[in-house]
């Protein structure tokens, strides 16, 4: 697992609990204290409740689906602008934490950056090569045929 996606594994799991902790707070003191403004303000809790979940899980979609980081950083930095949109203030924490999972994303090296800095003929010391015998070029360890001359090894 990538650095960014913990991050926003944690991000989303705090996101989910904080919430629904909330909620669960919400209707503990509204059923001791009995007084019907439960009523009053349900519906406005019910549908920041559901925007919060809805914006946390598309966070977690998005680090673990969207293969190009680049994508991924921005899309997480919209979900906290999402998230500060939704609850303002009380969002704070979630938006300060996809902003920095945001930014470990699009500090990620692409997937093909690492394939080329592998790839032997960009590497010429990696250790568990193997050379060509005809043209001497660095070949990976299972190669069957060489990449540069396509001698079998
Ligand atoms: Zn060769």
């Amino acid at each position: 697992m990538k650095t960014y996606q913990k991050f926003t594994l944690i991000t989303v799991i705090l996101g989910l609990i904080i919430p629904l902790l909330g909620l669960f707070i919400y209707f503990f003191v509204n059923s001791i204290i009995g007084i019907p403004i439960l009523g009053l303000f349900l519906g406005g809790a019910l549908l920041i409740g559901i925007l919060i979940i809805a914006i946390n899980v598309a966070g977690l979609v998005v680090a673990f689906k969207i293969k190009n980081t680049k994508i991924v950083g921005i899309a997480l930095i919209g979900c906290g602008a999402a998230l500060f949109l939704a609850v303002q203030f009380l969002a704070i924490p979630g938006l300060i934490l996809f902003v920095i999972a945001g930014i470990l994303a699009l500090k990620e090296k692409n997937p093909s950056y690492n394939l080329k800095e592998r790839n032997p003929e960009y590497d010429s010391t990696q250790e568990d090569g193997v050379v060509c015998l005809n043209c001497q070029a660095m070949n990976l360890k299972n190669s069957i045929f060489c990449n540069k001359c396509g001698q079998k090894i």
